[in-house]
C-alpha cells in the first residue's frame, strides 16, 4: 500500500484559516456550542443553511450542480475545521460525503439536477439505508424488497439503526430487487431513493444512550418509489454501496469525533501546569498526526480515482479505536464529573465522549469486518 505526502498549499492554509475564522464567529454568536461527534449527532438544519451558503457543501462538485469544482485536499481542509470545532454538521453530512459523489458517478442527469442544487444550498438531507433488524455485518442478506409495478416499484420490508431518519428528506436505500439467485447474494440488489415522507414510511425513534433522538426504525409499507429514483443500474446495488463505504471510511471524522475533548483536556493540564499528564497528552497528539497523515493520503488517492478500499478500511478501524482511546485517557489524567448538563466544558465533552464512543468501531462497519477486509486484501463480496 503506497500513499502519497500530502503538502498543502499557500491557498490552502489561507482556505483553512477563513473557514476556522467563520467557525469561530458563528460560535461566539452563538450560532452553536463546541460538541463531540458533531458530525454524526449535532442535526441544526439551520447551521446547514448557513454552510450552504458560504457555499461550502459539496464543494468539490461541478458548478452546474451547485458545486465549487475545488479539490477533494479542499474539502479535507474544510471538513478538519467544522469537526475540530465540533460544529453541528450532522443535518448535510451524509449527503455531502456519499450521497452527492453517488449521484455524480452513478445518478441520472435528472437526478444530479434535482437533488443536488438542493443539497449543496443545505436544505436536503439524506439517511443511508443499509442495515435491517436481521441484517448488519451480513448486509447482502438484506431482505427489503421492492417488486415491479407500472412506473415504478412498491417497496416492503424495514431498516434499523438510520441515523437521523427523522431529519432527512430522502434515504438511499438498499432493497432487493431480484430474488436470491441461489448463486450469490450480492447478485440483485438495487438501490432506490425513497422520499422519507411518501405515504407507507413510519420513522420510528430510538434513541441514543444521552437520551437523545439519533437513530431510527424505519418501517416501508407499500412504498411507491418512481422508476426515476432507481440509482445506477438495476442489480448493481452492491458495487455502488461498496464504491460509497470508500468515503464513508476514510474521512476524518474517523479520527477526530472526539478531538473537542482532547483540546479541552490539554487546557486544563497547562492551567494546572502538569507536565507529567501533558507528556501522555502529547503521545496522543503524535498518534493523531500519524493517523491523519494516512487519512489525507487517501483522499489524495481518491481524488485520482485511485481503489482505497483497504486503506480506508485501516483508517476507520485504527482511527476508531484512537478516538475511543480520548475519554480513556482523560479520565486518568484529569479528576472529572461527566454530565451533558455540566457547566463545565471538560465535564460535558467527557459526557458526550463517553456515551457516544461506544458507537465509534460499529457504525460505518465494525472493526471485526474491517480487519477481515485488510486481512484478506481483498474488498468484501
Ligand atoms: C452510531 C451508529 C450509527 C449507525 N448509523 C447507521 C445508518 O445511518 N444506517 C445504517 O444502515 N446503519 C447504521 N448503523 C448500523 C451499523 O452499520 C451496524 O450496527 C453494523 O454494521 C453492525 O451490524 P449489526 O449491528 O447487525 O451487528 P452484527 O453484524 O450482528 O455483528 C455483531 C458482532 O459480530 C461481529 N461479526 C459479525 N460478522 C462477523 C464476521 N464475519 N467476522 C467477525 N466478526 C463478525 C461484529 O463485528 C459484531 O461485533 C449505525 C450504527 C451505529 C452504532
Amino acid at each position: 500500500m503506497k500513499l502519497p505526502a500530502v503538502h498543502f498549499t499557500q491557498r490552502q492554509h489561507e482556505f483553512r484559516f477563513e473557514v476556522r475564522q467563520f467557525l469561530k464567529e458563528k460560535c461566539a454568536e452563538g450560532k452553536f456550542h463546541t460538541k463531540c461527534d458533531s458530525w454524526l449527532s449535532g442535526s441544526n438544519p439551520d447551521f446547514s443553511k448557513l454552510v450552504g451558503e458560504k457555499g461550502w457543501i459539496g464543494l468539490t462538485w461541478p458548478k452546474k450542480y451547485g458545486g465549487a469544482e475545488r479539490s477533494s485536499l479542499d474539502r479535507y481542509i474544510l471538513t478538519e475545521e467544522f469537526l475540530a470545532a465540533g460544529a453541528p454538521v450532522a443535518a448535510h453530512w451524509i449527503a455531502d460525503r456519499q450521497t452527492g459523489p453517488l449521484l455524480l458517478r452513478f445518478g441520472t442527469e435528472e437526478q444530479r439536477q434535482f437533488f443536488l442544487p438542493k443539497i449543496a444550498a443545505g436544505t436536503c438531507y439524506f439517511a443511508i439505508g443499509l442495515s435491517e433488524p436481521n441484517s448488519g455485518s451480513d448486509l447482502a442478506s438484506v431482505t427489503t424488497k421492492a417488486e415491479k409495478v407500472e412506473g415504478g416499484w412498491i417497496v416492503n420490508g424495514a431498516k434499523t439503526w438510520t441515523s437521523n431518519a427523522h431529519d432527512a428528506h430522502y434515504m438511499i436505500t438498499l432493497v432487493r430487487t431480484d430474488p436470491f439467485d441461489g448463486v450469490k447474494k450480492h447478485n440483485g440488489l438495487s438501490q432506490l431513493i425513497i422520499d422519507l415522507h411518501a405515504e407507507g414510511v413510519t420513522i420510528s425513534p430510538i434513541n441514543y444512550m444521552t437520551g437523545q433522538p439519533h437513530f431510527n426504525d424505519v418501517y416501508f409499507e407499500n412504498v411507491f418509489v418512481p422508476d426515476e429514483m432507481v440509482v445506477g443500474e438495476l442489480g448493481n446495488g452492491w458495487k455502488q454501496g461498496l464504491a460509497e463505504l470508500a468515503f464513508e471510511r476514510s474521512g476524518p471524522e474517523r479520527i477526530l469525533s472526539t478531538l473537542p475533548l482532547l483540546v479541552e483536556l490539554i487546557e486544563e493540564l497547562k492551567k494546572q501546569n502538569n507536565v507529567i499528564a501533558l507528556e501522555e497528552a502529547a503521545k496522543l497528539v503524535a498518534q493523531l498526526w500519524s493517523l491523519r497523515n494516512l487519512s489525507i493520503g487517501v483522499a489524495r488517492v481518491l481524488e485520482e480515482g485511485g481503489e482505497v478500499a483497504i486503506p480506508a478500511a485501516l483508517v476507520k478501524s485504527i482511527g476508531t479505536k484512537f478516538e475511543q482511546s480520548i475519554p480513556e485517557i482523560t479520565r486518568l489524567l484529569v479528576d472529572t464529573y461527566p454530565r451533558l448538563e455540566a457547566k463545565q466544558k471538560l465535564d460535558r465533552l467527557m459526557a458526550e465522549s463517553l456515551l457516544h464512543s461506544p458507537g465509534f468501531t460499529i457504525r460505518g462497519g465494525t472493526s471485526e469486518i474491517l480487519y477481515g477486509i485488510v486481512a484478506k486484501g481483498v474488498v468484501a463480496g
